[in-house]
């Protein structure tokens, strides 16, 4: 084994080709290139097959990685497929958009002299060959159980959790407001991150399994939470965070101010050919306009990057902190650059100008003070510094709350944090009511899809361990 891998010292990082910024300029498509069998296989064998691997102890799915890198390196890809898939339902989604830099390749120890081992193009190779070759194989149960549970929100974490309870043969029905599935994977995250096919697959996989999807349904509008306990045995909410952070600064309330998930959602819906008024009157789309993004994390990024390919003729991104200190991935930030972004680093807005429509943004410079209580240093206005940059559209990107769960389902008694996430006990991931579990960015607040997976297969699990509690089986813990 030594002999293959250790490569490190001899071989260089290399990544997939990442194609140009004027071609990527013009398209919604990925914009790195897929690794050949034999670079895949020669980045794996960089690994130095740790004793103790902190990539997977930083990974939020603890995933093997170390085997199948190794697997990888030996060209024996349908047994990495299999290690990479059993801690994970959507390897080739993490591979792709992970922070890996702040996963599992920032802690990989050969990160400090020689640079970390490519893990996520190497877990989307893999993945991608999977597919390619038919190894990905819906979750069909050795045997059928007639409990069943229900899900509502058809995102990461909803997802994960429903794919690990079919396997262990329930009866799953997710129920989803939206008319895909998908989450933010489909309608928030733009294509040259995640390709929607990626992300449509997994929906035909998982409905070949047997699961039930009950699309355009809304929980609180068109059946209660009550009604869906009296319906299943039990349930597991996972309905993200939806409520966008408002900005409070004269002017937000003109035209063409408007929030990021609008914007990203209707530009997702047009690349999947949907008809978007809002797209086609004018109102969402960045063509032709001088467009501003307030924020610095990675949804502003995403907004920024899908602005230039709708054609605007100049995106400037405002943040008030400086790059070293922006909660967005620097990859994020590197490819932007490429592709033309400006970016206003310690610039907050005061104010919005213009009649009915925006007409541009009067910033005011910030430094950086002492920290606060959790160590980030607070930005401070310096006075005399403002300034005004034209824009015909401005798109607010300053994060997400949860909305308020409890009124919208109908169910006061549902307990909520002082922040309005969902709040599940961490022993057994049920909330405050019986037999209903919560999971994802609505217990843990705005965060990553590799965390929603990780919490909805840890869901699932609780819920199974209730479930057969319930009927009064002895406590079976299946393997996932
Ligand atoms: P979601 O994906 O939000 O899914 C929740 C689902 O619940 C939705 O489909 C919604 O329609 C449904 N729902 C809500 N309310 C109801 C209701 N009442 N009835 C029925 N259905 C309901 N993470 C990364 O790891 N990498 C990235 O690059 C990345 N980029 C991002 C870019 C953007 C623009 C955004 C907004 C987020 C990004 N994230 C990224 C974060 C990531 O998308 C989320 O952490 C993840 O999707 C959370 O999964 P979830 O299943 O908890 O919720
Ligand atoms: Fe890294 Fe994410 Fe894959 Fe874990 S799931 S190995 S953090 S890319
Ligand atoms: Fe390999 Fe790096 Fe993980 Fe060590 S930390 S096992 S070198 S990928």
């Amino acid at each position: 084994m030594a002999e293959r891998m250790l490569k490190f010292t001899d071989v260089p990082k290399a990544m997939p080709e990442k194609r140009e910024p004027e071609a990527r300029r013009t398209d919604f498509n990925e914009i790195y290139q897929e690794f050949a069998r034999e670079q895949a296989a020669v980045q794996a064998a960089r690994c130095s097959q740790c004793g103790v691997p902190y990539c997977q102890i930083h990974c939020p799915l603890h995933n093997n990685i170390p085997d199948w890198l190794r697997l990888t390196a030996e060209g024996r890809l349908e047994e990495a497929y299999e290690i990479a898939a059993s801690t994970n339902n959507m390897p080739e989604v993490c591979g792709r958009i992970c922070p890996q830099d702040r996963l599992c390749e920032g802690n990989c120890v050969i990160e400090k002299g020689f640079e970390s081992v490519t893990i996520g193009t190497v877990e989307r190779f893999i993945t991608e060959t999977a597919w390619a070759e038919g190894w990905v194989k819906p979750p069909r149960p050795r045997r059928e159980r007639p409990e069943s549970v229900g899900i509502v929100g058809a995102g990461p974490g909803g997802l994960a959790a429903a794919e690990q309870l079919r396997r262990k043969g329930y009866q799953v029905h997710v129920y989803d407001r939206h008319d895909r599935v998908g989450g933010l994977l489909i309608y928030g995250i733009p294509g040259f991150k995640l390709e929607k096919d990626v992300v449509l697959r997994r929906w035909r996989l998982l409905e070949e399994g047997g699961i039930t999807f009950h699309l355009n349904f809304e929980v609180g509008r068109d059946a209660s939470l009550e009604e869906l306990r009296g319906r299943h045995d039990a349930i597991l909410i996972a309905t993200g965070v939806y409520k966008a952070r408002e900005l409070m600064a004269p002017g937000v309330g003109l035209g063409n101010v408007v929030p990021a998930l609008d914007y990203l959602v209707a530009s997702n819906r047009k690349g999947l050919g949907d008809s978007v008024p809002a797209f086609e009157d004018g109102s969402l789309d960045a063509n032709g306009k001088r467009v501003v993004v307030i924020g610095g994390g990675d949804t502003a990024m995403d907004c920024v990057r899908t602005a230039v390919r709708q054609g605007a003729t100049s995106v400037k991104c405002l943040y008030r902190r400086d790059r070293a200190n922006m909660p967005g991935s620097q990859r994020e930030v590197r490819n932007a650059e490429e592709e033309g972004v400006e970016f206003v680093w310690l610039s907050a807005p005061e104010a919005f100008v213009g009649e009915d429509t925006v007409a541009g943004v009067r910033i005011i410079r910030m430094h950086l003070g002492i920290a606060d209580a959790t160590g980030r240093q607070v930005p401070v206005p310096i006075e005399g510094s403002a300034a005004t940059i034209e824009a015909d559209l401005v798109i607010k990107a300053l994060g997400f709350d949860p909305e308020d769960v409890p009124a919208l389902f109908g169910a006061p008694e549902l307990k909520v944090t002082r922040w309005g996430t969902i709040r599940a006990e961490l022993a057994t991931g049920m909330t405050s009511l019986d037999g209903v579990f919560a999971a994802g960015d609505i217990v843990r607040g705005a965060s990553l899809v590799v965390w929603a997976i990780r919490d909805g297969r840890d869901a699932a699990e609780a819920i199974h361990s209730y479930i057969q509690a319930k009927i009064g089986a002895a406590p079976v813990k299946l393997a996932s």
